[in-house]
């Protein structure tokens, strides 16, 4: 039997019998795969550590017709201080459910890999607000999938979204989250301005930063308005993913 070798990390795992695990993998070269880890919850198991939520390790894989199988596993990551805190644990399950919904088996997740890594670490060991960290990964996210916030004109007039800071003071760019375009504020005069969220300057600055920096420069900013950022994003989010 061919043995494959991946990099990933446990996004979800099930309980199955009595000792083993399905573990759900973002990989590197394979998107993300379902695996069976058997005998993984014994004390004494070689994979005991691998098959936990958000370890990151190499593994070895067997393929029988439809699943895959965990060999042999070695960590690269433990994460462990990031598992053990409540707070980030929360985090964590709120961006791999995101994860669960938008990949899938042989998709080219590779740099959403590195996107995830990047932001445990962040969150794991640099002091920077947690909703800062949570929107610039939302928004990294749907960018590395090619759907990102196009924000540079009006929809309905054309019109350049700049982020003049007396334009966006006295009127504001406004993001329509049915439509999932964005408008100026002349033109949302005249529309129901239910379906709309006022976003700032500095939202639009963030978004601009973040869609264009590098993977691992996605949290190298700071920002004033960072409710308003997070808002964004995860409205974003919910009309990225409903969609899907
Ligand atoms: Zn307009």
């Amino acid at each position: 039997m061919d043995l494959i070798k991946v990099k990933g990390i446990v996004i979800k795992e099930t309980p199955y019998k009595d000792n083993d695990k399905i573990i759900t993998l973002l990989t590197d070269k394979l998107g993300k795969i379902s695996c069976m880890a058997k005998g993984c919850k014994r004390t004494k198991s070689p994979i005991l550590a691998n098959c936990q939520y958000l370890v990151y390790s190499e593994f070895v894989l067997s393929r029988s017709n439809t699943f895959y199988y965990v060999n042999s596993a070695s960590v690269i990551k433990t994460f462990y201080k990031f598992r053990t805190d409540f707070d980030n644990l929360q985090i964590g399950f709120e961006l791999t459910r995101i994860l669960q919904t938008i990949t899938d088996e042989n998709q080219d997740t590779s740099e959403i890999l590195r996107l995830l890594l990047n932001t445990i670490y962040v969150l794991e060991n640099i002091d920077k607000d947690p909703k800062l960290v949570v929107a610039a990964f939302k928004v990294k996210l749907f960018t590395l999938l090619g759907f990102s916030p196009r924000v540079d004109k009006c929809n309905m007039c054309g019109q350049a979204l700049k982020e003049d800071r007396e334009m966006l003071a006295n009127e504001g760019v406004y993001y329509d989250y049915v439509s999932n375009v964005f408008c100026c504020s002349d033109c949302v005069k005249n529309l129901d301005k239910r379906r709309y969220i006022k976003i700032t300057e500095a939202t639009i600055i963030a978004i601009k930063y973040v869609v264009i920096c590098e993977i691992n420069k996605t949290f190298s900013f700071n920002i004033k308005d960072i409710d308003n950022f997070y808002l964004f994003s995860q409205v974003y989010t919910d009309t990225m993913t409903n969609g899907i």
